[in-house]
């Protein structure tokens, strides 16, 4: 089968000189046939990037039944989520309330039911992940940042003061989205799931507005709407795993279905010469030491996808795949460091190795 790179998922932004450039997770790859090539000259794409929201480059594309009003629509969809739930804009709600944090107001603070329940949804993740996955990292991950990036290396006491609040069973779920916090400095941050769930929101607003067939990707989070003109799956691809490298490890048949991945390649900084990437483990507070270069999860949900792909990454191969298969519709793809992919059934049989230095390991 003849594969032509058709779309390829832009770099996420660089902001500032200690960040690197890295490499979103997922590549589109289309398999044309001439039907299908005629089915995609009779329902042009209509396309448009915008790379001012969620800090990264957010493209849409849309396959007829769907005009540019419906595209703007969606975009105004994820401005809103990205404008309310961001932890570093000083006006977003989760800014205003872990800025209030350290008062631990009995009664809580009133979030918009959104934040309520997608921070719920995240504490679940949290739950079933053994804590991998944990929202409530915040006053970690903001030790990391520098002007909203990940890139600045905190001492070890200033991570020790803040890593035992550090807890999802210290968010306290209240009645009328109300969320307090169980322990003075707890702080929220949705980094790891509000890609996920904008995208969802926006996968609505696209279907809503009469959209059938459609791509997203927000910052490597893909979804695949509908199917290709044509009405065979879209084929996505997964990067390879390393900073600075375009390629495609490999690819997977999807329709109606989303792909996120997370990986140490993509955000990390370097400093006298160790490399810090930006998914932390909660039991310590430093970069998670996986065995894995990247963690893939596709599933309905765009934001469980995203919560899981980033909890498989810091469980690492083991307990990331036991993770998945235990969640009923989502399939993982790990990718070790050793190069051995690794699947769930589900999905196993439908890879196909487009890099040959990565091996599909039999299950
Ligand atoms: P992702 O790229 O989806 O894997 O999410 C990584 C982002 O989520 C980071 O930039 C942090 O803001 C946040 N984060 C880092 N480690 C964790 C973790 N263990 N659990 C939840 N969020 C995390
Ligand atoms: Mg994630």
């Amino acid at each position: 089968m003849a594969y032509s790179l058709w779309y390829i998922s832009l770099m996420k932004k660089q902001r500032g000189a200690a960040i690197f450039l890295c490499l979103c997770a997922i590549l589109f790859l289309s398999a044309c046939n001439e039907s299908e090539s005629g089915e995609t000259a009779k329902h042009p794409p209509l396309s448009m990037t915008r790379d001012d929201l969620l800090g990264t480059v957010v493209t849409l594309t849309a396959y007829g039944d769907a005009d540019e009003a419906a595209l703007e629509s969606a975009f105004r969809v994820i401005e809103d989520i990205d404008a309310r739930m961001s932890a570093n804009a000083e006006s977003s709600e989760i800014f205003l309330l872990n800025r209030q944090s350290d008062g631990a107001k009995e009664d809580g603070f009133a979030v918009s039911r959104d934040i309520y329940d997608l921070t719920k949804r995240a504490a679940e993740i949290s739950g079933l992940s053994a804590g991998a996955f944990d929202p409530a990292l915040g006053g970690v991950t903001e030790l990391w940042k520098a002007n909203g990036e990940f890139a600045s290396l905190p001492s070890e006491e200033e991570i020790l003061s803040r890593i035992d609040a550090a807890h999802f069973q210290n968010i306290l779920f209240l009645p009328g989205s109300r969320i307090a916090f169980a322990e003075p400095g707890v702080k929220l941050d949705l980094g790891g799931i509000a890609k996920g769930y904008a995208c969802d929101k926006a996968v609505a607003s696209l279907a809503k507005d009469g959209a059938k067939s459609a791509l997203l990707d927000l910052g490597g989070n893909i979804y695949a709407l509908g199917k290709k003109p044509g009405g065979s799956d879209w084929k996505v691809g997964i990067a390879v795993p390393y900073a600075g490298e375009s390629g495609v490890a490999c690819s997977i048949p999807v329709t109606d279905r989303a792909v996120v991945t997370s990986g140490g390649y993509q955000r990390f900084f370097e400093k006298d010469g160790q490399t810090y990437h930006h998914i932390l483990d909660p039991a310590t507070g430093y970069p998670a030491e996986s065995d894995l270069l990247s963690a893939t999860v596709i599933g309905r949900s765009s934001a469980d996808a995203d919560g899981f792909s980033t909890a498989c990454f810091v469980l690492g191969r083991e307990n990331g795949m036991a993770l998945i298969e235990s969640v009923p519709g989502y399939e993982a793809i790990l990718i070790a460091k050793d190069e051995r992919v690794y699947a769930t059934p589900g999905i196993a049989g439908q890879i196909e190795i487009l890099d040959e230095r990565f091996r599909l390991e039999e299950t």
